[in-house]
């Protein structure tokens, strides 16, 4: 079974990642949303609310599934025996920043990253721009999958 996991922080997954896993599942047999926790970020979701928006708007995809993780990226896939880590290619700093990053994990272990270009009509949005848009009130709904409510959250 060809795995990929797709990290992050997805606090929210926005109409961006969304894109990503729906072409990520076209190449590869199952693709695991790993939501990496670090204690030194805030996040304006609790990771279960993450987990839960993201559950949500692939219930009816069984080639996604969802998982929170400690530690080296590699480190997981090589637990959850993924041999590939999915990314989305926004703009030529995502580029620069992925590269050292890709570089890394390459070094660390026997990991290929696959990057996707992403669509042009999603390609401005960010989780921090979402989080910007909630904060003073605006219409967030337009950037992100219908299950991203933050009544059912806050
Ligand atoms: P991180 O905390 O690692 O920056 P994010 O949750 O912001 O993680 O993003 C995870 C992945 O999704 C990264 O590969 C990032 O490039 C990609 N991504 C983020 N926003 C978009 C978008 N608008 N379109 C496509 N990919 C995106």
């Amino acid at each position: 079974m060809k795995r990929a996991i797709f990290p992050g922080s997805f606090d929210p997954i926005t109409l961006g990642h969304y894109d990503i896993i729906k072409r990520g599942i076209k190449l590869f047999d199952e693709v695991v949303v790993a939501i990496g926790i670090n204690s030194d970020k805030n996040y304006m979701f609790s990771i279960e609310e993450r987990k839960q928006f993201i559950e949500e708007s692939f219930k009816d995809d069984p080639k996604v599934k969802v998982v929170t993780y400690h530690g080296l990226t590699v480190d997981f896939c090589k637990e959850i025996e993924a041999p590939f880590i999915l990314r989305g290619l926004r703009n030529p700093a995502d580029f620069e920043f992925e590269k050292a990053i890709a570089h890394t994990n390459r070094k660390l272990a026997e990991i290929e990253t696959v990057f996707l270009l992403t669509a042009a009509r999603t390609s401005y949005i960010s989780s921090s721009i979402v989080r910007d848009v909630i904060r003073n009130n605006g219409d967030y709904k337009v950037l992100v999958p219908e299950s991203v409510n933050i009544k059912k959250a806050l």
